[in-house]
């Protein structure tokens, strides 16, 4: 939004902004934020602000708690939702004695990886852009401990599974289970609700494509926004979700953006499109390609392909997400790509014969994903593929699952618990050390933190569906 702290302090006079919101990003990607009024400004922007890092996840223990927030002039936007006037600024984090980046700090990650694509001298720049998908829901109730494990999620829009029947229940307008994709109204109730979001979005800076209704029946939704440079890529991310949440929340709805809600509806995917550029040229367009694609372009994709399974833990980082990554919803399974199918981990969309729309789109991430860890590690394992010429198995272009079982069986496999994708992560992990973009302090904390606090919780959790099964035993 601005390129330097003079343009903030005079759009902060101008537009009389009473409140600076300053925001980072925890280890797992939900923001943190502290608001300083006006006066604190200039010497916030000068100086950092000083927060205590062992109260966050992830980050610092107790005897080394002081952290310091460093504001970035370029991440920046007017917040729609608060009272007062109020210019959020997001930030990176330093170590307030040596001015060093904080090694957990993820948007650095996102900093070092840029920095790390131009000292590589292959590209100096990587777009991405998201494809978040989400539910949207009328409400949800849950509570779950060890004695007691209880969800309700309501939405009046779909008819709930296959062969829903209730007495006095009206299903003449209601959207046939799975087939949200995408009908007009009165089955869509959504369109002025993703209106309104559409505005609200727009008026905070994001230039909209289109949105629709998902296939999932029971609120299903999709928002696509133009693509941006790897870490804005990740800070519009972030803003976008921020948005979502809350205007949806003021019309009195409630939006979530785990993977996997309910069995047996589709999941929500996070697609994201990715291309390599240097000096304006796009490097990913090769007019005789397959799939028109360069060398370049198929030696990252024998880079995400080779590291798939270990970059899992960062860009489908929840247990939940590991429910969507099934056969039979558009979600990927199999490590292949192709031009043409979505149910490869790789696609290449149609693109004409313009080079500079020439991109791949992985379709393994979700929006559980902290996303300034995720596409790091998304551009980190194709660089590598790159860097060492990887190429990929062959495309495949048949319906995977008409492939006859001997054949599907000898295709490789997206790990299918975040457990092994963790010890994948162990075991596969030197390419994304490369410039000290993800360290091995990063690296050991979230294997560690992800197993302690996330695998063996749920593992000690009786799940409601072991009642059905178990009960009676
Ligand atoms: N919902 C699907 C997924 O989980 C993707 C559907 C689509 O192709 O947009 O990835
Ligand atoms: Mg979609
Ligand atoms: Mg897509």
């Amino acid at each position: 939004m601005f390129s330097n702290s003079s343009q903030v302090i005079n759009f902060v006079k101008e537009k009389n902004i009473r409140f600076i919101d300053v925001r980072f990003s925890d280890l797992y990607g939900t923001m943190q934020h502290m608001t300083i009024p006006t006066n604190m400004l200039e010497d916030t922007l000068e100086n950092g602000m000083m927060f205590d890092g062992s109260s966050i996840k992830g980050f610092t223990e107790v005897h080394e708690s002081d952290m310091k927030l460093i504001p970035d002039p370029t991440a920046a936007f007017v917040d729609p939702f608060r009272k007062e006037p109020t210019l959020v600024l997001y930030s990176s984090i330093v170590d307030p004695f040596t001015n060093e980046p904080f090694s957990r700090d993820p948007r650095g990650v996102c900093q070092k990886a840029e920095a790390y694509l131009k000292s590589t001298g292959i590209a100096d720049t990587c777009f991405l852009a998201p494809e978040p998908e989400f539910y949207l829901f009328d409400s949800i109730q849950y509570r779950a401990d060890p004695h007691d494990t209880f969800v309700k999620i309501i939405s009046d829009e779909a008819s709930w599974t296959a062969g829903d029947y209730e007495e006095g229940h009206n299903l003449g307008d209601k959207i046939p289970f799975q087939q949200g994709y995408a009908p007009v109204s009165p089955m869509d109730k959504n369109a002025d609700i993703r209106d309104a979001i559409v505005r609200a979005l727009q008026e905070t800076g994001f230039e909209i494509e289109r949105a629709h209704h998902e296939v999932g029946s029971a609120g299903q939704q999709e928002i696509n926004y133009t693509y941006s440079t790897l870490l804005h890529a990740a800070d519009n991310l972030t803003v976008f979700k921020y948005i979502v949440k809350n205007k949806a929340i003021e019309l009195g709805k409630t939006v979530t953006f785990m993977p996997k809600p309910l069995c047996g509806q589709a999941g929500s995917g996070m697609h994201c499109h990715v291309s390599l550029w240097k000096d304006g040229d796009p490097l990913f367009y090769g007019e005789s390609g397959y799939g028109g694609l360069s060398d370049m372009a198929r030696w990252f994709i024998g880079g995400v392909l080779r590291h798939a399974a270990a970059i899992l833990p960062f860009t489908n980082p929840s247990i939940n997400s590991y429910r969507r990554l099934v056969p039979g919803f558009e979600a990927p399974v199999n490590l292949v790509y192709s031009a043409r199918n979505r149910s490869a981990c790789l696609r290449i969309p149609i693109t004409g014969t313009s080079p500079k729309a020439k991109r791949i789109e992985y379709r393994v991430p979700d929006p559980s994903a902290n996303p300034y860890l995720a596409f790091p590690a998304i551009l980190m394992a194709g660089l590598d593929g790159v860097r060492n010429r990887i190429e990929p198995a062959d495309p495949i272009d048949k319906d995977l699952y008409e492939l006859p079982p001997e054949e599907y069986r000898d295709i490789e496999k997206l790990p299918p618990s975040l457990d092994l994708a963790l010890k994948a992560l162990e075991e596969d992990n030197e390419f994304l050390t490369e410039g000290d973009v993800f360290t091995t302090d990063l690296l050991e904390t979230w294997i560690s933190q992800k197993r302690a606090d996330e695998v063996q919780q749920l593992f000690i959790h009786p799940h409601p569906f072991e009642f059905e099964m178990y009960y009676n035993c």
